[in-house]
């Protein structure tokens, strides 16, 4: 019986350990501590920009703390990329505000600027401009950034950049999670590097790092009993999983290689087959950490759909998914306003997710090729 293949799974570098001892010799065990502070500087070294980072529990409190610092309330609207994971767009819930969802284009599979100016306009007639745009690196392809915040700039809001899939990917030389008011990171077990469990806050300015901090150890006013003036979260991250990301760190770009290794394997395993695209990126400005590679199959050239592929690999353990299902898709948002037209839905009914882990070995590579071979009868 072979083992399975993992979409994508940790990946520890080696030195992890040694900073989780430091952290129990030291007794810092607690959410703030050396490990804390060092993998911040670490992703702010690693990110250049003059970024100011913020440790989180989680990219999904990254994202919750950015809103919160855009002044983001209750009734207000957000614009938010339907093609994405709903941690995305949850936080817009978690303030009582409204999420507008907006289509892709098809080159980055990311917002589609188009689309983004018109529910911009539509929004403003409505008699509400948005307060915030929230736009995905998704899979780890950067967006077009210079269209989308040429728009957000036009109309001055912020852009909240979501590159919890993009650490590593860059435009025009430019690290993804700087482009933005703020940026958020995830180091969730399924991500390029991990902590078990994490996330952090991209900032542009001291100001806004120090307040996100504040909000996220229970907004504690400075006095020597417990005083609050606003609502608090507790969204810190540990300085033990601090010390698994500091590790992590130190094999980043490695991560990074290898991972734009499995996207060539894949270019090259379909480029025979006829009907199916590797998703890649389409000009050298993008640079993708192809945190997964994905493909889209016509099943009209191919005779084979998403659906089938993904149960042939299954029935070898091999696992894949098929791409996010847009938000405006979802039960849960189905009430939300939508602009664009049909091409997030058609990336999700023709898109499959497949194995992409930093891990893989050539005998992973070998049975994943068998299997395609096999299922479009080459
Ligand atoms: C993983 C992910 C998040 C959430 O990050 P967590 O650390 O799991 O909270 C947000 N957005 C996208 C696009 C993600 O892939």
């Amino acid at each position: 019986m072979s083992t399975k293949i993992w979409l994508s799974s940790p990946h520890m570098g080696g030195t992890e350990l040694k900073y989780i001892h430091e952290a129990f010799e030291s007794n810092w065990v607690a959410p703030l501590g050396p490990n804390v502070n060092g993998f911040e500087e670490d992703l702010e070294q690693y990110l250049q920009q003059d970024s100011h980072v913020a440790a989180l529990s989680a990219g999904t409190a990254a994202l919750h703390l950015a809103l919160i610092e855009c002044g983001v309330s209750h009734g207000d609207e957000v614009i938010c990329q339907t093609m994405t994971f709903s941690a995305s767009a949850n936080p817009i819930a978690y303030q009582g505000a409204i999420p507008v969802f907006v289509d892709s284009e098809p080159e980055t599979w990311n917002i589609c600027p188009i689309a983004l100016e018109e529910a911009i306009k539509d929004r403003i007639a409505n008699g509400k401009t948005p307060k915030a745009i929230i736009a995905v690196h998704l899979y780890g392809m950067p967006y077009k950034v210079d269209e989308v915040h040429a728009i957000a700039d036009k109309y001055q809001i912020p852009v909240i950049e979501d590159a919890a899939e993009a650490l590593g990917s860059t435009y025009k030389g430019q690290a993804a999670g700087t482009f933005g008011k703020f940026g958020a990171l995830s180091f969730n077990g399924n991500k390029i590097i991990t902590t078990s469990g994490g996330g952090a806050l991209v900032c542009q300015t001291k100001t806004d790092k120090d307040q996100a901090v504040f909000l996220a150890t229970q907004a504690r006013d400075n006095a020597p009993h417990y005083q609050h003036s606003q609502i608090g979260y507790n969204y810190r991250m540990s300085n033990i999983t601090a010390g698994i990301g500091r590790g992590q760190m130190e094999v980043l770009d490695q991560r990074v290689e290898a991972r734009r290794a499995m996207n060539h394997f894949y270019q090259e395993l379909f480029k025979d087959i006829d009907g199916v695209t590797v998703f890649t990126e389409p000009t050298e400005e993008f640079y993708s950490n192809h945190w997964l590679s994905a493909i889209i199959i016509n099943p009209e050239i191919t005779g084979v759909n998403r659906e089938d592929l993904r149960l042939a690999f299954l029935e070898d353990d091999i696992e894949s998914r098929p791409l996010w299902k847009p938000m405006h898709m979802q039960p849960v948002f189905e009430n939300s306003p939508y602009y664009g037209g049909t091409v997030a839905e058609e990336l999700f009914n023709n898109g499959l997710c497949l194995p992409s882990g930093s891990n893989l070995s050539d005998e992973d590579r070998n049975r994943i090729a068998q299997k395609v071979k096999q299922v479009f009868g080459k």
